[in-house]
């Protein structure tokens, strides 16, 4: 390996060579960047956007907001960084969140080794050389020892395969493809398709601005408030005091949240205890109201629906008209079993007289026309059509990517039964390629980092004994997917359909997308592993 941290040249012509190439500028690419060129590794990302930021780049449609507390997402690793930044608001929007980005990226020095507007067509092993060969869609081309896929989980959007998309005469566009330019929703006629958590925080605020608004809306999410607020200078200087305690907070959560379940069972307490218990997590910002409740919840389909009609009841009291009000209560899955999407407002824009509910699972879109949308039994006409449907989670970046490894086999085919891994980080078949998207159910930028060192201590280990190879055990990867498929049995999440499980996305095999074992159960494998010299990996 190179022992350099200079910038390569910026090359069109040539092909850019590296020890590591990075797929993504996002809160996990950014950080292994950081890391590689700590280690005097060279190292470049390939970024598909036009600036750093992944999430927090791509998703800037108004209302878009972290969902868990602004500095229990913020990056650890660096005491003058943390005591450098201030948040502004204890859910901090997005422009905050790429500016955060950018200040790290800049701090750090990190953009002289960042290609934007470059995304990757194709990453081919070459076993003979023991690289690998990169191919941007626009002919940037790299070569690279170890391939480090940093595209997060949430970052293929998902377009649904209704008839006449491409026929809409308006303005209109998927929520992760908003447009850099402020949309004007003044007196026009909006259409929204979707109420998944982008669109619960997304409503509110044009509703505040449009004409008229109709939400089509096929299944109902239980949607709890944030409760976000705004930090003052006395709360900003606690908040940097008690860094180390937040951190250990997070290091000691199942999710690696701030909150965490609460270790009774639902019916050991009285109905009254439970309710009061209940009000009083619900009173709370943040996901509390999820996370913060009993454990078993997740499990119990009775302990479940105790908690699920409490909610019903809170959405039920905010929304004026009855009829609307049922329409917007879940009452096909569990509580929790889907995202729990968090909102500002969100129930009493169905208050509002310029704004339509439309069910359709009462009666399905048919089409898309060119003035509007047609279903079963109306026609609506607008000025501007936003598809807030999701993504192809998890899997979807990667398999549209063209990645083949040992004997051209192709990611697609390897995971053509669902995703197989070994600790989530590899696949057999594909040597030094890592994949450190977060398939791990937990905050994210704290697993990022777990991640992100994980790797770069093992390239820093196979440099000290002269490896040059790593690739998962297909043992070890049998043996952690049948484990981490294991812990799903009995959870409530894998009897319902949603990105979780990848049903949203037509021909996508269902199966739960995540490691469910909790994070300090995969911190620790992940160390025992790595204390192990790398037990299921084979390295040569
Ligand atoms: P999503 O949860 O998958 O929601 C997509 C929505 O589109 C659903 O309501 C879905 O209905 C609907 N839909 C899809 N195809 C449709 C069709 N053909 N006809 C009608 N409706 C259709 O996607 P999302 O809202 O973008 O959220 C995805 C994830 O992003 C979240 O769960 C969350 O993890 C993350 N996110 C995070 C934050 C944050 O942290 N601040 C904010 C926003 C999002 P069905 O439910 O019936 O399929």
């Amino acid at each position: 390996m190179t022992q350099t941290n200079q910038a390569m040249p910026a090359a069109n012509s040539a092909v850019i060579d590296v020890d590591a190439l990075i797929i993504g500028a996002g809160v996990s690419g950014l950080y292994q960047l950081y890391r590689l060129l700590q280690l005097g590794l060279t190292a470049r990302i390939f970024e598909a956007g036009g600036g750093v930021g992944g999430t927090w780049y791509w998703n800037r449609y108004p209302g878009a907001r972290f969902d868990s507390e602004s500095y229990s997402y913020a990056y650890s690793f660096s005491q003058e960084l943390l005591e450098e930044w201030d948040w502004t608001e204890h859910y901090s929007a997005q422009p905050e969140n790429e500016r955060y980005l950018n200040f790290v990226a800049d701090k750090f020095h990190l953009k002289p080794h960042i290609e934007f507007d470059a995304r990757i067509k194709s990453a081919i092993y070459d076993e003979a050389a023991n690289r690998w060969d990169i191919e941007t869609i626009t002919g940037l081309r790299a070569r690279a020892r170890f391939l480090i896929s940093a595209v997060g989980i949430l970052s293929a959007s998902h377009m649904p395969n209704i008839p006449g998309i491409e026929t809409f005469k308006g303005q209109s566009f998927h929520t992760s493809r908003w447009p850099h330019e402020r949309v004007n929703f003044a007196g026009k006629r909006v259409g929204i398709i979707g109420t998944g958590a982008t669109a619960v925080q997304l409503i509110p605020e044009i509703a505040k601005e449009v004409g008229h608004l109709t939400v089509f809306q096929r299944t109902p999410n239980y949607c709890a408030p944030l409760r976000n607020s705004k930090i003052d200078a006395e709360t900003q200087q606690k908040i940097k005091a008690s860094y180390p305690e937040i951190f250990q907070k997070c290091r000691d959560t199942f999710a690696a949240f701030m909150q965490d379940f609460d270790p009774r069972r639902a019916f050991d307490l009285t109905k009254e205890e439970r309710h009061a218990f209940y009000e009083e997590i619900w009173a709370q910002p943040g996901f509390t109201k999820w996370f913060g409740c009993f454990h078993d919840i997740m499990t119990d389909e009775r302990a479940n629906e105790d908690y699920a009609e409490f909610v019903r009841n809170k959405i039920r009291a905010r929304v004026k008209d009855p009829v609307i009000a049922e329409k917007l209560v879940p009452k096909d899955h569990p509580f929790g079993a889907r995202r729990i999407p968090l909102e500002t407002g969100y129930y009493e824009v169905y208050n509002q007289a310029n704004v339509r509910l439309v069910d359709v699972r009462e009666s399905p879109i048919e089409r898309i026309t060119p003035t509007g949308v047609k279903t079963g039994n109306a026609e609506y006409e607008f000025d501007v059509l936003i598809y807030a449907t999701g993504f192809d989670a998890i899997t979807g970046e990667l398999t549209r990517m063209d990645i083949r490894g040992v004997g051209g086999r192709t990611l697609n085919a390897a995971w053509a039964d669902g995703p197989r891994t070994y600790l989530t980080l590899q696949t057999a078949g594909f040597p030094n390629f890592f994949i450190i998207n977060g398939a791990v159910f937990c905050n994210f930028t704290r697993c990022a980092e777990v991640v992100a060192e994980w790797v770069s201590t093992c390239l820093d280990y196979m440099r000290n004994k002269d490896f040059k190879r790593i690739e998962a055990d297909p043992e070890a990867e049998e043996a952690w997917t049948t484990h981490a498929n294991s812990l799903t049995e009995g959870m409530l999440f894998t009897k319902t359909d949603s990105w979780f499980m990848g049903t949203n996305v037509p021909g996508k095999k269902r199966t739960f997308l995540f490691y469910a074992g909790g994070a300090p159960a995969f911190r620790n494998k992940c160390a025992e592993v790595a204390a192990k010299d790398y037990e299921g990996f084979v390295l040569s």
